[in-house]
């Protein structure tokens, strides 16, 4: 198939949902995907800060000054849980955009935890009407919503609401979304990086020039002499007069690109493959040019408009709140327990250990056998201990740890070195099904000093022995109490070390046990 008319086909798909979502883009190494086109209101905001003379003082010491930006990450999974994007991704992700936006003066923290969402209907994006249902469902005020989930039905890499646009229409401080596929989300892929521009108001360096290159932007940038038509660049493509006019809408590889189109004066379309803005291939991109860059910043800002007004940017409302202070992080995290080599790791019930690194308010634990990837945990606090008792990991298998310590701003350090458990038999196996029938404790995991509830089905005025006993089998609690009216015990349980108990009760000839974690 000739990828411009995969290209066409899709225009078509688009079009028929233009008025629904108005989705902006998308880049994908198999299918080269164009869409949306920057509404008018969009291409005239540029226009309007050209006008203005933003474009004139291009802002280095702007620049100078960082623009810090929120971003909420929703992640969409199974209905049982399953087939989420990983942190790992996650978190490369949003450091690899950092990097790129660096030298713009603009960085991404997150807000908040990662919202995960399980709806296998929505696992393969089917439509852009069902992003539109997920963002009036999921969008939070004030940041930008970045929703992971595959796309392939769509044949996209990611789209982007420019401003104005998008789904839920108001309030217009949690419009529109980003949605990224994460096979397009890997190490060196630039696909967030453009859709960004998308949602910071940049259009396509080949915006209607690529659907018919003699009617829109000319290649040359001067006035010329007729019957050579003069450059037009500040009024057609995409407004801006530092991106070369573009005719390439699907997707190309920049080295050693011979251009054989040409526009109305007959020069030959040259387009820069260094712009993310643009379709080449990601590794190609390597740039903003400074006029992008000024209009991205002016979205955010408010910049001089006519008669000495100001001009609010549509997207100013992402810096209110501020950003709260994080540190850097430095140095590395390293397990300290299990012991690497160490064996007899009951396979529910693993204690990981790590150091504590200055500037972590996360930690990511990353379980791998050989070199899947069985589990990831997210330490959402300082806390430098962390006790799996999970059901993913199996008896007798090598697994390997590791872990990356982070905070909400800081998502570029290394995994640690990985260090090998074995593990055995899991704890306690069979215990709680037997006697669920007939009593019930909780909660079964403690992470406060609440006391125990012990609930028996049957209410009996006998006097009733309990024991608590440690993962070792050593006795740490032995007390004798009664029910009361209802059939319930309360039984304190402060004092007690973070770990795995099983909590036993006898009354009469009967006997009921059951698995307790504290983990304060
Ligand atoms: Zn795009």
């Amino acid at each position: 198939m000739k990828p411009l008319k995969l290209l066409n086909r899709i225009s078509i798909l688009l079009t028929l949902t233009f008025l629904v979502m108005q989705p902006a883009a998308a880049q994908d190494w198999t299918y080269p995907c164009g869409t949306g086109d920057a509404p008018r209101a969009n291409l005239d905001y540029i226009s309007q800060l050209r006008a203005n003379g933003v474009f004139d003082h291009l802002n280095v010491e702007q620049v100078g000054n960082t623009i810090f930006l929120p971003v909420k990450f929703h992640v969409i999974g199974s209905n049982t849980g399953t087939g989420y994007f990983t942190h790992e991704g996650i978190f490369r992700n949003l450091c690899e955009l950092n990097q790129k936006y660096n030298s713009l003066g603009i960085q991404f923290f997150m807000r908040g935890d990662i919202n995960y969402i399980p709806n296998s209907s929505m696992t393969n994006l089917p439509s852009f009407e069902a992003a539109g249902v997920l963002n009036t469902q999921h969008n939070v005020a004030r940041v930008i919503n970045i929703y992971y989930t595959g796309l392939s039905a769509l044949s996209l890499c990611g789209f982007a609401n420019f401003p104005g646009t998008g789904e839920p229409q108001s309030p217009s401080n949690r419009q529109g979304a980003i949605y990224l596929s994460p096979s397009c989300s890997g190490a060196g892929n630039s696909t967030w990086t453009h859709e960004m521009g998308h949602f910071l108001n940049l259009p396509h360096p080949f915006q209607n020039t690529s659907e018919a290159p003699q009617q829109h932007e000319r290649v040359t940038r001067i006035t010329e002499t007729p019957p050579r038509l003069s450059a037009n660049c500040a009024d057609a493509g995409d407004r801006f007069c530092d991106t070369e006019a573009d005719f390439r809408g699907d997707r190309w590889n920049c080295p050693g690109f011979n251009s054989t189109v040409r526009d109305i004066n007959q020069d030959l379309f040259l387009p820069n493959g260094t712009l993310y803005m643009s379709y080449s291939d990601d590794n190609c991109q390597t740039t903003f040019s400074p006029e992008q860059i000024a209009a991205m910043r002016a979205t955010l800002t408010f910049t001089p408009g006519p008669g000495g007004s100001t001009v609010p940017g549509p997207r100013m409302y992402l810096l209110s709140p501020p950003m709260p202070a994080y540190d850097t992080i430095i140095g590395t995290a390293n397990v300290v327990e299990p012991a690497n080599n160490s064996t007899g790791h009951p396979a529910n019930w693993v204690v990981f250990r790590w150091n504590r690194v200055p500037g972590a308010t996360m930690y990511a634990l990353r379980i791998r056998r050989n070199f899947t990837l069985m589990e990831e945990i997210l330490v959402n606090s300082a806390d430098t201990v962390y006790t799996y008792t999970g059901t993913k990991l199996s008896a007798n298998v090598p697994y390997r740890i590791s872990v990356m310590p982070l905070n909400h701003k800081v998502t570029c350090r290394p995994y640690s070195t990985e260090i090998t458990f074995t593990t055995t038999t899991p704890f306690g196996v069979g215990i709680d099904e037997e006697s669920a029938q007939s009593w019930n404790v909780y909660p079964s995991l403690l992470q406060s000093d609440a006391d125990l509830h012990l609930q028996f089905a049957t209410r009996s005025t006998d006097p009733v022995d309990i024991r608590l006993t440690d993962g070792m089998g050593r006795l740490v609690r032995a007390e004798t109490m009664n029910m009361d009216d209802n059939g319930l015990i309360r039984l304190n349980s402060g004092g007690l070390p973070n770990g795995l108990y099983l909590l036993s009760a006898q009354t009469g000839a009967q006997t009921y046990t059951r698995r307790v974690v504290v983990n304060r």
